[in-house]
């Protein structure tokens, strides 16, 4: 069993190595790209490191430790990471008008390195245990954290290049190929850690990992060229205000990530008002410019199904892992990491596939490749129910199917995902560039919130979970997003038209 975790870290040591060899070479660039997409590579590879570990054991964490029936459980895993993906704005919106990418992304980056340490404080359990105050506190600062770091790392990506930059979706698939290595790593770890000598150890080398992030992210900044600086001159007086705001808002968020039903109405209020805001901006830019901002609007409006099924993942899924599936002893949680391993061995595959399919001039628009996303993540579902049914009610479901419905929900994701990041980047106008990664951000947290719903409903009246009630939701949820899927394919044309790329031209 240990092997796994020893192949892990030797894969970091080889990593790192040879990150570090590259970069620190005197050519500007390496292996093509500029070296700065190595820096963010690496500081987001050890932020997805511990935000990855820290999920894959959270529910079993609710479950087990603070004894938490499953349907709470999935509903608070939701509205944790709901809250997680939803700050993203706020701190884009920061970032775009005060502090600039860099200090936004290094402040989060402290936040989050002190909430994964907090993590490790496990007390008894039970929630009478006082304790719980403090794991309540550590995600308050994991949220946060990831409010100011996650959408403005994403646009660095971007400002290495120029708009018409071809290597741009290039890039994106190495940024998101580091997403995953430190995705893959820290649920490998800190899941066997964490399952195998305690928690605290899991969530301990969740916080090690993004104190890694935070010292790549300082260590490699003469690279990124003075990207990411202050939009206009920044008063020490309003910076240290912002970092105040920023320290309170873990108070609130304290409060607010124990009262999980609230954060449906603030996902509500809060959605229509970022709306109401994106369509104000948008209805003042000339008229291709606006377009666009409505084929954004089209795209993010689909990441609460895609999300909302994906997000099943660490939730009601990594539950049903645990208990209806013939796993040959493996602790579940290290299933969470089959995911990102997938994209780590198909990720240049399928950015090969749209340079490819490109020069033949028959790629898929970005609106046609999240329909295909939709269509796979629904039939990923539909596939695993007829798996775990073929074998009869009373047997474990083969761990194959496991295997596969990740499978199609990577390859689901790979046609959304880093093409949403790199859409976003290119058909924002540049003084919208964070404000709209984190609407799309702000989206997939509706998705989560959403995979908390339904992951509620899969414990069933009573709050237990039980094997042929969430095959039968799994079941629903599939066909569903498989007719989307057909809507969505037949409108993208539509789509594609008011993205003019035609007109796009480089502003730098
Ligand atoms: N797996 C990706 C990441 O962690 C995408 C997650 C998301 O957008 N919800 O960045």
């Amino acid at each position: 069993m240990a092997t796994i975790p020893a192949i892990a870290l030797g894969a970091l040591v080889v990593l790192l190595v040879g990150g570090a060899l590259g970069v620190s070479s005197k050519k500007p660039e390496f292996l093509g790209h500029p070296k700065g997409l190595y820096v963010l590579f690496f500081a987001e590879m050890w932020e997805r490191f511990s935000y990855y570990g820290m999920r894959a054991l959270l529910i079993f964490y609710l479950t087990k430790h603070w004894l938490f029936a499953d349907g709470q459980a999935n509903f608070i895993y939701g509205a944790y990471t709901a809250l997680v993906y939803i700050t993203p704005v706020l701190g884009g919106y920061l970032a775009d008008r005060y502090l600039g990418q860099y200090k936004a992304v290094l402040f989060g980056a402290l936040v989050l390195t002190a909430g994964h340490t907090l993590m490790a404080f496990e007390g008894t359990g039970g929630q009478s245990d006082p304790t719980i105050n403090i794991f309540w506190l550590a995600l308050a600062c994991i949220v946060v954290g990831s409010g100011f770091l996650k959408a403005n790392i994403s646009v660095i990506v971007g400002q290495l290049y120029g708009l018409t930059d071809t290597r741009r979706d290039g890039a994106y698939t190495i940024f998101y190929i580091g997403i995953n290595v430190g995705g893959a790593l820290g649920v490998i770890l800190a899941g066997w850690l964490g399952e195998t000598y305690g928690w605290s150890y899991g969530f301990g080398a969740a916080g090690l990992g993004m104190l890694l992030g935070a010292l790549v992210f300082v260590i490699g900044k003469p690279l990124l060229n003075g990207n990411g600086e202050p939009p206009i001159a920044l008063s020490k007086v309003r910076e240290w205000a912002i970092y105040a705001i920023g320290l309170a808002s873990i108070a609130i968020i304290w409060v607010l990530v124990q009262y999980q039903d609230v954060i449906q109405d603030l996902l509500l209020v809060s959605g229509i008002a970022l709306l109401g805001y994106v369509l104000y901006c948008a209805f003042r830019l000339e008229p291709h410019a606006r377009d666009r901002m409505f084929a954004i609007l089209f795209l993010i409006a689909l990441n609460p199904i895609f999300w909302g099924l994906f997000e099943q993942a660490g939730g009601s899924l990594n539950l049903y892992t645990d208990r209806y599936v013939d796993r040959g002893g493996v602790p579940a949680s290290l299933f969470q990491s089959i995911n990102s391993l997938y994209i780590i061995l198909l990720g240049s595959l399928f950015a090969w596939l749209w340079i490819a399919l490109g020069k033949r001039g028959l790629e898929p628009s970005a609106p046609a490749k999240f329909g295909l996303a939709l269509v796979q993540v629904g039939v990923g579902f539909l596939v695993f129910v007829w798996g775990a049914r073929s074998v009869g009610p009373d047997a474990l479901t083969p761990v194959f199917f496991v295997f596969m419905i990740y499978l199609l929900h990577t390859t689901g994701e790979l046609c959304l995902s880093p093409v949403g990041l790199s859409a976003m980047n290119r058909l924002a106008p540049k003084h919208l560039a964070s404000l709209i990664m984190g609407a799309w951000f702000y989206m997939t947290a509706v998705g989560n919130f959403v995979a908390g719903k339904i992951g509620e409903a899969t414990g069933g009246h009573d709050g237990e979970m039980t094997k042929e009630a969430t095959l039968a939701i799994y079941s629903t949820i599939g066909w569903w997003t498989v007719a989307v899927a057909v809507v969505v394919l037949i409108v993208s044309p539509l789509i594609t038209r008011l993205m003019h790329l035609d007109t796009l031209k480089d502003v730098k």
